[in-house]
């Protein structure tokens, strides 16, 4: 092959196109797909990165073509399955191949990078290589390199002589620590002391030191500190001379692993039956998708690790994915002590190193167990025998940016090609699933109760029209918080959920009733107390509390809606004795916040955790035996088909907090809509009955999952260009649908303006319209890169937000 098909990182011009480079002889057996390269590019030849994405023999433009200036990689970082999935990827959710392509790497592989060696053994003298590395031991490669010196480098490392590692700042750089080994005898390196010049002084030491202990072998960096004078240099040198052997082993950054001890239970008779279903699956190497419908604390996870147990005992891989706010400590050690030494943990904590690191094992086939959130769904596993998405109903499975792909589709994606199953897993599973199963296309597999008979909490519905509240506290009813004070009193732990963060949700002016909004955005600013400031949740404006009204001046202003840090403030009062922990965005920012809250609650040291939805999820606590909901409306009154939908599994979620062990759990809704049909049957946790209902809601609607949706929306500086060029793509997109497609607006969406640009949105319901994909497609390679003169179109295909 002479011609390289190449995948360009160009932002200005988004296309799908190769471009075709010459393969310069030398590095035709390293040229192949997959392997990121530095090809010159426009009319100044800079050089920009790409992947190889095919090689062929004749391009159409042969002759003219200029070579490859690079190669970075001496084994593609992308195998073919990974290839043909960016393909998939691009097409299914219209995006860019190169943001694909980019998507399946960690960090440390896309961005600006440099190569750096190692040498595990000092070159001889006459290698040509000792021309380019000025180093002894390790250093940079120059970005220029010669062909021929590259094949010697590949030579080198497969020989183990070296190795090379990309890092895009010191903070990938690969981990490595220094063994040496003493090679001569112990009077060798006596008869080597008494040589020596008196006034080297190290070297004397060194030779002291190996004579006493000739076979010494290990890190000498310990004891190097010891004896200060003793450098690097000197222990480089004995190299040299050959005093020592030195060899460079790579420390993995690991994200620590704890001690949790999590046995393998004996399985439930609804546990077994699951287990069975999906490993016969595994066995008969079935492409199958099952829906593990179970309540919470059913076991579910009891029967993923199982699962992927028997799939390791086959010598496959299993993957697992949840949602990032569920990888806590408890459950990355659950898993770890299930699988000693096989797992590689992949979320966004990680930095850019240990995340580099991770994906090494993974794809060296160190490890064969991945977690890990969104994006492990595309962990460089090969031979899958299963993949597992917890909490399969989760909005965060689906990205935001391009590509907007849901993991979902991904692993059912790349099971085709693994021929293995997919098990999706939840107390509350999405409509769209529930349906699939309905229809035959998902296997349903159903765990109803808990195992050793622990019961489901008891779940009570507050009215607030009509409850007594705390004097001067109007969020919290004297039910609450007297079921707060009998935990208080028993030494048990609550967990109250409030779905609004910040102080206060707006400020208003009792005078003339100005709420005082974002400037760059059409929302109101938020009241966050703590920082002295109103601030902005979209744009991240922030401004001090105003002590008059900007627009009457009146200094009759107030706050409205309390917020996570107002209803902690009030509990304070009335519990100043309460250990109280808040978890929102403002308090878990920081890395690894998240998990220090949770850990200190698990070691019960605090009584109360209040918090956003966050608190609703992946907690399993025995001291917790009650869930409070401050206010169920906040996610009913969103304008969004599935306001129901999320507030029935938000609530569900939270009740399954409490109680999980032997201890019973109870459940306090606040709402001011006690009669809402998600409310009723989430307290009943009723997944069955709600399903049924809002099913025919849906029907009734017009909405998913019996119709797809897409939202093409537009966005520009100047309110008038977006709505010109939203009308512009309805004119062009309706003839080429068929008069079934149902295309809603041009609309403004809900909130129009944020950080100054100007939203605009079509959204179109189908069932069947061939010609859509492929007039999307063109659409957005159309208006995207050079052409897009400010404009910015984003194509949503199934979007779970409209706003
Ligand atoms: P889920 O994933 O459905 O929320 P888990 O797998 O976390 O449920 O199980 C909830 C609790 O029940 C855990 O503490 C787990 O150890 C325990 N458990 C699960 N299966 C069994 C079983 N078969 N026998 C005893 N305890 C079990
Ligand atoms: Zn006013
Ligand atoms: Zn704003």
């Amino acid at each position: 092959m002479t011609v390289a098909q190449v995948i360009i990182d160009i932002p200005a011009q988004q296309t799908n196109r190769p471009f075709d480079y010459e393969i310069p002889q030398e590095l035709e057996d390293i040229a192949i797909p997959g392997v990121r390269v530095l090809v010159p590019f426009g009319c100044a030849g800079h050089l920009r990165q790409g992947f190889i994405w095919h090689t062929v023999d004749h391009s159409e433009f042969s002759g003219k073509l200029k070579p490859i200036a690079q190669i970075l990689d001496l084994d593609p970082v992308l195998n073919s399955e990974m290839l043909s999935l960016a393909d998939w990827l691009a097409t299914d959710t219209f995006s860019f191949l190169i943001s694909c392509l980019q998507t399946m790497l960690p960090s440390a592989l896309r961005a600006n990078y440099q190569r750096r060696f190692y040498l595990n053994t000092p070159l001889a003298t006459d290698d040509p290589l000792n021309t380019l590395l000025d180093s002894d031991d390790s250093g940079l490669i120059p970005d220029k390199i010669e062909p021929s010196l590259l094949a010697e480098i590949k030579r080198l490392e497969r020989a183990q002589q070296l190795r090379i590692e990309y890092q895009i700042s010191q903070r990938t750089k690969i981990k490595q620590e220094k063994n040496y080994t003493g090679i001569l005898k112990s009077a060798e390196y006596e008869q080597l002391r008494g040589h020596a010049r008196a006034n080297a002084v190290q070297q004397i030491q060194l030779l002291t030191f190996l004579s006493v202990s000739p076979s010494f072998s290990g890190n000498l960096h310990s004891w190097v500190t010891k004896l200060p004078e003793l450098s690097t240099a000197t222990l480089n040198n004995a190299v040299k001379k050959g005093w020592l052997k030195s060899e460079s082993v790579e420390i993995y950054r690991q994200p620590e692993s704890g001690s949790v001890i999590a046995p393998k239970q004996v399985l439930t008779d609804e546990q077994q039956a699951a287990y069975d279903a999906i490993i016969g699956a595994i066995q008969q190497k079935q492409n199958q998708t099952f829906l593990l419908e179970g309540v919470t604390g059913s076991g579910k996870t009891e029967v993923y690790l199982d699962a992927m147990a028997y799939a390791l005992h086959l010598g496959k891989t299993a993957l697992m994915l949840v949602p990032e706010i569920s990888l806590t400590p408890q459950m990355v050690e659950r898993v770890q002590s299930r699988f000693p030494g096989k797992v590689a943990v992949l979320h966004s904590g990680l930095s850019v190193g240990e995340r580099y690191d991770e994906w090494r094992r993974i794809e060296r086939g160190e490890a064969t167990v991945v977690v890990g959130a969104r994006s492990a769904a595309f962990a460089p596993l090969t031979n899958i025998g299963i993949m597992i998405m917890d909490e399969e109903h989760e909005g965060s499975y689906k990205q935001d940016d391009m590509p907007r792909y849901h993991a979902r589709d991904v692993i059912q994606k790349r099971a085709e090609t693994y021929h293995c199953p997919v098990v999706l897993g939840s107390a509350t599973p999405s409509l769209e699933s529930r349906a699939r199963a309905q229809k035959g296309r998902y296997q349903l597999l159903r765990l109803t109760k808990r195992p050793n008979d622990i019961q489901m909490p008891t779940v009570n519905i507050v009215d607030m029209r009509q409850a007594k509240k705390v004097s001067g506290k109007t969020d919290l009813s004297l039910k609450l918080i007297e079921e707060v004070k009998q935990r208080l009193d028993k030494h048990e732990q609550s967990v109250l959920l409030l779905n609004r963060r910040g102080y206060a949700n707006f400020v208003m002016c009792r005078d003339c009733g100005n709420v005082i909004k974002c400037p760059n955005c059409d929302i109101s600013l938020t009241l966050h107390r703590d920082i002295h400031a109103l601030k902005c949740h979209y744009c991240g404006h922030q401004e001090p509390i105003p002590n008059e009204c900007p627009a009457c001046h009146s200094h009759n202003i107030r706050d409205y809606g309390a917020g996570t840090q107002k209803v902690e403030q009030e509990i304070q009062e009335i519990f100043p004795e309460a250990r109280i922990l808040r978890m929102d965005v403002d308090t878990t920012s920081h890395k690894g916040g998240h998990q220090q809250i949770i850990s200190k609650f698990g070691r019960h040291e605090a009584d109360i955790l209040l918090g956003t939805q966050m608190i609703a999820k992946g907690l399993d606590f025995p001291d917790v035996t009650l869930v409070g909901v401050i206010n169920a409306d906040t996610s009913l009154s969103l304008p969004d088909f599935r306001a129901s939908e999320r507030t029935f599994q938000l609530l569900t979620q939270v009740s399954g907090r409490a109680g999980r062990a032997e201890k019973l759990g109870e459940v306090y809704i606040q709402t001011f809509n006690p009669d809402n049909y998600a409310i009723q049957l989430a307290a009943r946790q009723d997944y069955e009955t709600f399903y049924q209902q809002e099913m025919r809601l849906r029907h009734q609607g017009g909405y998913p999952p019996y119709f797809y949706t897409i939202l093409i929306s537009v966005n520009h500086r100047q309110e008038d260009q977006a709505v010109k060029k939203v009308y512009q793509i309805q004119r062009w997109l309706q003839p080429q649908l068929s008069p079934e497609a149902i295309v809603l607006g041009p609309t403004p969406r809900m909130i129009t303006r944020v950080n100054n640009q100007y939203y605009y949105q079509l959204i179109i319901k189908y069932k069947n319209e061939p010609r859509l994909l492929a007039a999307l497609q063109t659409l957005i390679m159309k208006m995207q890169g050079k052409s897009s003169q400010g404009f910015q179109l984003r194509i949503d295909r199934e979007p779970l937000q409209f706003m």
